[in-house]
């Protein structure tokens, strides 16, 4: 035991003396525009893909390649599997693809990797091209310090997870030796602050619906009508008040049924008036909502929400006197972790088409817009590993987070894989602006992760392959 622990203390070492060649490679990776949405940076892509590819193998990688299926862009894979067979094979994701910088205000050149205050400054920094370099750095390390790793471990680099990952499910049918693995740890997600690690464990999903309200089969005089007819734009507001609480948040299908344990813990996650504040840009002489005795962590990532996100309400420019045939609203109803998306719908509509105001005809339909929530729990060896890896870093465990939107990727892995131990953590943290101008990644954290993936390695690779599966939640 202490041998081991006095090896992987010399590659931690060895990791935080490399930390400035570390920067160096990153910003190379970032000076590679490659934009997975625009086609005119697909070879970016690809050029980014190949360059990573060769640095995998010139690392001590075996079997780095691409990935390519028809009419995508490609995955980056490589491995090293020289471990004591019964050690776990850790698989390593992130994404290489980059959101667009069109028309977004940069201080700098989105695609130069540049160091402010501590920070590094670039389209992809923390998102993902941080999280990934973060294992290149502890692989290399090892690599160099002890000749080997103490666990198994596979790499996979997506190309398109800033479009949704409409393939990687075609990638991990076409080729499942790339991702079978007994642990997976999967960057890309978020720190609670630059002082608390991260552990992701749910997402919320996404439904989309129209709320459509009708009266009347051509527009009528509000003068000659009014009072015996009804508005159909008063009868969408009555009913979009019906679905809210006096603050305006949804009031159909709260959950009550959370974790006792994690709604203690979710008092911890640095949430406050003043965060929320300035993160949501709330102008003076407004709040944020009241939290009536949830936490802000229980409002964002645990309870459904709703957002009007178009009507057809009469605008300025179609201004005139009267009543009106027909009016919608499409809602943006973002559904806790592990709601079903038809319990709900149902339930919404139950309360809108019940007495509607005023006898109008109401509809709901689904606008087909829709995203997979995921719902997890942390439990077994390998969790506990990552703790002890982290606590010895951070100087504290990982805190369980999650995500008020959704990711396609995560819940993707979720279904596939979900009794695996999965790892989500990354590098950003709130001041990143992952996917708007200026991101950025704090090069203290980005240091702290490469350092405590030098002991996750450690501490995965002492744990038997074969106590590591979970049971779903
Ligand atoms: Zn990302």
């Amino acid at each position: 035991m202490s041998t081991i622990a006095s090896s992987a203390t010399a590659v931690e070492r060895r990791a935080t003396e490399q930390f400035d060649e570390t920067v160096a490679r990153l910003k190379d990776y970032l000076s590679y525009a490659a934009i997975s949405c625009d086609p005119s940076h697909f070879d970016d892509v690809h050029r980014l893909a190949e360059r990573i590819r060769d640095d995998l193998s010139a690392l001590g990688l075996d079997n780095a390649r691409l990935l390519h299926l028809e009419g995508t862009l490609p995955c980056v894979a490589a491995e090293w599997l020289h471990a004591d067979p019964s050690a776990p094979t850790v698989l390593i994701y992130g994404h290489l693809d980059l959101q667009p910088v069109k028309g977004e205000p940069w201080r700098t050149d989105p695609h130069e990797g540049v160091e402010l205050d501590g920070r590094l400054y670039a389209r992809g920094s923390a998102d993902d091209m941080g999280g990934w370099v973060s294992h290149l750095a502890a692989i290399r390390a090892w690599l160099e310090e002890s000749g080997g790793l103490p666990c198994n471990l596979k790499l996979l680099i997506e190309g398109e997870e800033e479009i949704g990952s409409p393939n990687l499910e075609r990638y991990m049918d076409t080729f499942p030796e790339a991702f079978s693995s007994d642990v997976m740890v999967l960057t890309d997600c978020e720190n609670p602050s630059v002082d608390i690690p991260g552990l992701t464990v749910s997402l919320r999903g996404l439904m989309e619906l129209e709320l459509a309200v009708e009266a009347l089969d051509a527009d009528g005089h509000s003068g000659l009508w009014g009072n015996m007819v009804p508005d159909v734009s008063v009868a969408l507001c009555r009913l979009i008040a019906r679905l809210t609480d006096e603050d305006g948040r949804l009031k159909v299908g709260r959950v009550e049924d959370i974790d006792d344990d994690w709604r203690r813990d979710s008092w911890d996650v640095p949430l406050n008036a003043e965060i929320i504040r300035d993160g949501a840009h709330i102008i003076d002489g407004v709040d944020p909502l009241p939290t009536h005795g949830r936490s802000p962590a229980e409002w964002l990532w645990r309870q459904p929400s709703l957002t009007v996100v178009a009507t057809t309400l009469p605008t300025a420019e179609t201004k005139k006197n009267a009543l009106r045939t027909k009016a919608t609203a499409t809602l943006s109803v973002r559904l806790a972790p592990g709601q079903e998306a038809d319990e709900l719908r149902d339930a919404i509509t139950e309360v809108v088409t019940t007495n509607p105001p005023g006898g109008v005809k109401v509809t709901v339909s689904p606008t087909g817009w829709d995203g997979e929530s995921w719902l997890y729990t942390p439990r077994g060896p390998a969790f506990e590993a990552a703790d002890r890896a982290y606590e010895r870093v951070w100087g504290r465990k990982l805190l369980q987070v999650g995500v008020g939107g959704s990711i396609p990727f995560v819940a993707l892995f979720g279904r596939k894989y979900g009794d695996l131990p999965l790892i989500l953590n990354g590098v950003m943290d709130p001041k990143t602006t992952a996917h708007g101008p200026n991101e950025s990644m704090h090069l203290g954290i980005f240091g702290k992760a490469i350092r405590a993936n030098v002991w996750l390695y450690e501490e995965l690779g002492a744990l038997p392959r074969d106590t590591l599966a979970v049971s779903p939640a």
